[in-house]
């Protein structure tokens, strides 16, 4: 399953904690606190059981948790699928406004080609996608009542009536 993001605090920095001890306090399994070790959280010397500081596995998580927070690089969005920042297929984006001045920008992954939306301000959108060709969409609620819905629309209302 999704990597879950633990709160750091869960544990007390002057607590030395067991694999299993600490599995159970970040409500993790053990294998993923295996996995931290793996990934460079520092268990105290020589012991067996291994034990970990709370101390340190705190500051590891903090840092490891900031770097998820990592905004995606100019030219990508982050995909829910691959877990990574990827670029919009062919370089193609929508960006469906909601008021004058944010809106949501909505690309295909060009590596699995999952959705992938992002919540934008409208300034932000050149520096975050430079280079991208984007397809302004007005979201339908800021349609309503100030121009007449497209015959589309207007047979569909019919036809369900
Ligand atoms: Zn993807």
């Amino acid at each position: 399953m999704a990597a879950r993001r633990v709160n750091p605090r869960a544990v007390k920095l002057h607590r030395s904690y067991s694999v299993p001890e600490l599995a159970a306090c970040f409500g993790v399994h053990k294998n993923t606190v295996r996995h931290w070790q793996r990934d460079g959280l520092k268990p105290l010397d020589g012991g067996r059981p291994v034990l970990f500081q709370g101390a340190t596995v705190r500051a590891f998580l903090s840092t490891r948790n900031a770097s998820r927070k990592r905004p995606c690089s100019p030219g990508t969005l982050y995909c829910f699928r691959c877990r990574e920042p990827r670029p919009p297929a062919l370089g193609m984006v929508d960006f469906v406004s909601f008021n004058d001045k944010s809106g949501n920008i909505r690309a295909i992954c060009a590596t699995c080609e999952t959705v992938m939306h992002r919540r934008v301000s409208k300034t932000e959108l050149a520096s975050i996608l430079p280079g991208c060709d984007v397809q302004y969409v007005e979201a339908l609620r800021r349609l309503k009542g100030s121009s007449p819905p497209s015959l589309n629309c207007d047979l569909e209302r019919q036809a369900a009536a």
